[in-house]
């Protein structure tokens, strides 16, 4: 026994010799952490230069995205079957990819019913019905038995870390089957899938926060990238690490000093590569008392198999006595022993070098997320991997070792690539849906000409209705008279106040008018604010603080005590039985102070002047502010005879046949006619072009029911529509990855001013994404692309109503002159019209198109509500001079 246990003890001394002789003989295959550390280190920043936009065309790691979805490059081939659960519908698809130019994708699809019994019942019955349905489905397609690859598209909230993972955080919309959340659905649903494909050679998946991908426009919040880290090295950043075998493999491949990483640790390299080293070894007398065989000379003669085989524990001695014996070199137990041991060392630096970049993808992962632990999923494929016996359990240690503050766990990936694409297919046709199902949502906003023309037919009617006596009281375009007969002929002389309320500024102006050689307007002014709580107080606190507003004023311009002549811009629907009285008829915008609805807002405003006792002034008139910007516009073009404003409301006026005006009397010369076309559709004659995104707009707004045309197309309102359909696309899963963030629920966040920027042309999306940030709202590529469609859909249906209704307009003033050709100008103002992008160019074409015998020139109009209401009680006081003269 002793004898026995001596002789065991020798042998593992000597054991433990040779190997130690090995260990010194391979020395520069054996890794320490920190070498390994600095591999990571030196993969990061390789994994940095393939992301950068800059520096991706000259990285080894090319990084590239996988789901790149937004191109299809044609050469998508193949035939798949697809999932959908999540949507209205449970839908399996069929989809064949071809490279047929016509018709590159055909798709059979059908629905089935999921009962809500299922629903609600448990995760085990729904993925059941699930697969049930699909057997039906494939039995009726009759490819039964062609083992087609299946993407499952699920719309739910889905932890993913890799293509064919998805961990359920939470049911939403009706969905409530239990026991599924927390779950890999994919894998649940897995038993329907059949298995196909291995893979050998070496590459990671895994999914980049898209941020960091510069090279990728348009695209999901995450996808999965392709490190392609075999070239990892090719650029000399490995050299130091790299053996005089390393370099033997490399010269004698297929694409020397290509792929080095891949040579390294590749399954392919690396039965050659302890060949290479055996021979060296041999022939140094080291092994096999230096016997070498042709064989042992011959390249692949060792193969990976024979790696994996020699280093099984149990029987990995006989096995390697057997490989070396059918290479002729007459092995002894100790060379057994020894070439185990190389064996070991060359595949475990593959695992080594592996779990380096791994640990590097994982420590960017963790950054990316920004967590102090990382709880991930990788999966793995390729044979080395599954077949060697060690090599899994040394990769998961060293890569835990690496990245010490993760929970990472491995999952054998079987699936192969068909799954891989089928998921892509599946995510293609999930976008190729959503794209359809948001066009269709849009398709409402898109008018044609047609459409158009009804619009501008209905205005129409309505402006008739509005002129006319029998009908005025009942109308909603309610045509009012304002006393204004004529434009300025540029006699007009004098010192004015101006105020200017309504719009998004409260303004009080000085106005010096200059006739003759001097002819000139000189404008001093000064912006309010008016608090909201004021602007929707009482009558009395908003009167009271714009007299406060106008003692400022005068103060600031030292001129109290002279009583000027004033001109009250008020940019809201007024009855006006002369041109210094005004009844108003409703609130508009974002006014609504009590005891102001039907009261003379001239006398309010005298009243408030009464009150303060500080100063006297002469009101003269009240002015619209499309008559304002009409008249500013008339002052330096004679032609102008319809003002239009495009600003935070919509409205128009234009000299109409006095004749015409039945609510005034008299039927001599003309008078401008303030439309208050923004009531139009009030009495639902456009109920038929109105959305329900409209209609949630109306909802939500101070008054209800009223201006219609105006919330359709006008600045208040534009950014709303927007929101109301962001907030349903969401809703459906289209956008925000389903979530409906605060900010999407706050009102008013969607400024015009914002839809400006995003439909601006100039932009790259990234940039969309950037103000899309600053809003508040974390989107991704894919998301800023539907919101710039929707703000553009939006904004071209409120110029092109917009521009119906000028038509009508302008048509109506050919008729009433009953000319076959009118040239006539339209003043505008408003910052809609001014600074979006497109709404000028729309607005005009759509004239255009609508009204073909009118030659419209617009005129932009500087500073209507103040120069305007100057020019007007200019105009105003001298009437008033010769109605005194002719009594
Ligand atoms: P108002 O009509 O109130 O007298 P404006 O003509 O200046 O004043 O219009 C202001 C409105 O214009 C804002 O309420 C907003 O809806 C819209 N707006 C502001 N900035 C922009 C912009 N950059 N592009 C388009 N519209 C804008
Ligand atoms: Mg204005």
């Amino acid at each position: 026994m002793i004898a026995a246990q001596l002789l065991a003890y020798y042998f593992t001394e000597l054991k433990d010799d040779q190997l130690k002789r090995i260990d010194k003989y391979l020395y520069s295959m054996r890794f320490s952490d920190d070498t390994l550390k600095d591999i990571m280190n030196r993969y990061r920043r390789e994994m940095e230069s393939g992301l950068g936009r800059d520096t991706n065309a000259t990285a080894t790691v090319k990084m590239l995205p996988t789901f790149v979805r937004s191109i299809p490059d044609g050469s998508e081939k193949g035939d798949f079957l697809a999932l959908d659960l999540g949507g209205s519908n449970f839908r399996i698809l069929r989809v064949k990819v071809t490279q047929d130019k016509k018709q590159p994708v055909q798709m059979e699809s059908q629905v089935y019913d999921t009962p809500d019994d299922i629903i609600h019942g448990s995760g085990t019955q729904l993925f059941d019905h699930v697969a049930e349905c699909l057997g039906d489905f494939m039995e009726k397609q009759k490819i039964k038995d062609k083992k087609l690859p299946v993407g499952f598209t699920f719309s739910f909230p889905c932890a993913q870390t890799k293509l064919d993972e998805a961990v359920l955080l939470t049911w939403t919309k009706k969905f409530r089957a239990s026991g599924v959340e927390g779950m890999d659905v994919v894998k649940l649903l897995n038993k329907a899938i059949k298995k196909r494909g291995v893979r050998t050679g070496t590459n990671a998946c895994y999914m980049e926060e898209l941020r960091h991908i510069d090279l990728v426009e348009g695209d999901e919040g995450r996808m999965c990238i392709n490190t392609e880290w075999g070239a990892f090295g090719d650029d000399g950043s490995l050299e130091d690490l790299r053996t005089e075998f390393d370099r033997e493999i490399d010269r004698g491949s297929m694409n020397p000093g290509k792929q080095l990483f891949e040579k390294m640790v590749s399954g392919q390299y690396m039965g050659e590569l302890v060949r290479l080293i055996l021979v060296k070894m041999a022939k140094e007398g080291l092994l096999f008392e230096g016997r070498i065989t042709p064989e042992l000379l011959t390249r692949g003669k060792i193969e990976t198999k024979h790696v994996s085989a020699i280093e099984k524990s149990k029987e990995g001695l006989k096995k390697c006595m057997e490989i070396l014996t059918r290479l002729g070199v007459e092995p002894s137990d100790e060379d057994c022993l020894a070439v185990q041991h190389v064996c070991t060392i060359v595949s475990f630096r593959s695992a080594n070098l592996i779990s380096a970049t791994l640990g590097a993808i994982l420590c960017r992962l963790k950054d990316n997320k920004g967590v102090a632990r990382l709880r991930t999923t990788v999966g793995i494929d390729g044979s080395l991997y599954k077949m060697h016996p060690q090599y899994a359990r040394r990769l998961h240690k060293t890569v835990r070792r690496l990245v010490p503050d993760s929970d990472v766990r491995f999952l054998l990936s079987e699936s192969g690539s068909g799954k891989g694409a089928a998921m892509v297919t599946a995510v293609a046709y999930r976008l190729t849906e959503q794209a359809r199902q948001i066009q269709q949502t849009l398709a409402e906003f898109r008018l044609n000409t047609s459409q158009l023309l009804e619009v501008k037919k209905r205005m129409k009617v309505e402006i008739e209705r509005g002129l006319r006596k029998e009908t005025h009281k009942e109308a909603t375009v309610k045509m009012l008279p304002t006393f204004v007969r004529r434009t300025p002929d540029g006699t007009e002389n004098g010192d004015f106040l101006a105020l200017d309320l309504g719009g998004t500024n409260f303004r009080v102006l000085l106005v010096k008018i200059r006739s003759g050689k001097k002819r000139s307007v000189e404008m001093h002014n000064k912006i309010y604010a008016i608090p909201i709580e004021v602007m929707q107080g009482t009558g009395e606190e908003l009167f009271d603080h714009i007299v406060h507003c106008i003692s400022d004023f005068l103060d600031y311009m030292g001129m109290k005590s002279a009583r000027l002549p004033l001109g009250f811009t008020f940019s809201f629907p007024c009855h006006q039985t002369s041109l210094d009285a005004g009844i108003l008829v409703n609130w508009t915008k974002g006014f609504k102070a009590t005891d102001c609805e039907g009261e003379d807002v001239v006398e309010l405003l005298r009243e408030a002047i009464k009150r303060k006792e500080e100063f006297e002034l002469d009101v003269v008139a009240i002015v619209n502010d499309t008559v304002g910007t009409m008249m500013t516009c008339a002052y330096e073009e004679p032609t102008c005879e319809v003002g239009l404003i495009a600003g935070t409301g919509s409205n128009a006026c234009y000299m109409e046949e006095m004749k015409n005006i039945e609510t005034v009397p008299g039927t001599e010369g003309r008078m401008c006619v303030n439309m208050e076309w923004g009531a139009f559709g009030d009495n639902g004659c456009l109920d038929d072009i109105r959305t329900k995104y409209d209609q949630a707009v109306d909802e939500n707004s101070l008054n209800e029911g009223k201006q219609r045309y105006e919330k359709m197309c006008s600045g208040m309102y534009l950014g709303e529509i927007v929101r109301q359909i962001l907030i349903d696309l969401t809703k459906r899963g289209f956008l925000f990855r389903g979530q409906i963030s605060e900010t999407l629920k706050t009102r008013g966040i969607f400024e015009t001013k914002f839809l400006s920027q995003i439909e601006s042309d100039r932009l790259a999306l990234l940039q969309v994404r950037a103000i899309l940030q600053q809003l508040g709202l974390d989107s991704t590529c894919d998301d800023s692309i539907i919101v710039k469609e929707v703000c553009g859909t939006v904004s071209r249906r409120a110029a092109q109503i917009c521009g119906a209704g000028m038509a009508a307009v302008v048509d109506k003033i050919r008729e009433n002159r009953g000319l076959d050709h009118l040239d006539v100008t339209v003043g505008v103002d408003g910052t809609l019209y001014k600074l979006h992008p497109h709404f000028s160019r729309i607005f005009l074409q759509t004239v255009k198109e609508l009204a073909p015998k009118c030659d419209v020139n617009f005129l932009l109009s500087e500073d209507g509500s103040g120069k305007g209401a100057a020019l007007i009680t200019a105009v105003g006081c001298r009437q008033r001079e010769l109605d005194a003269q002719n009594q």
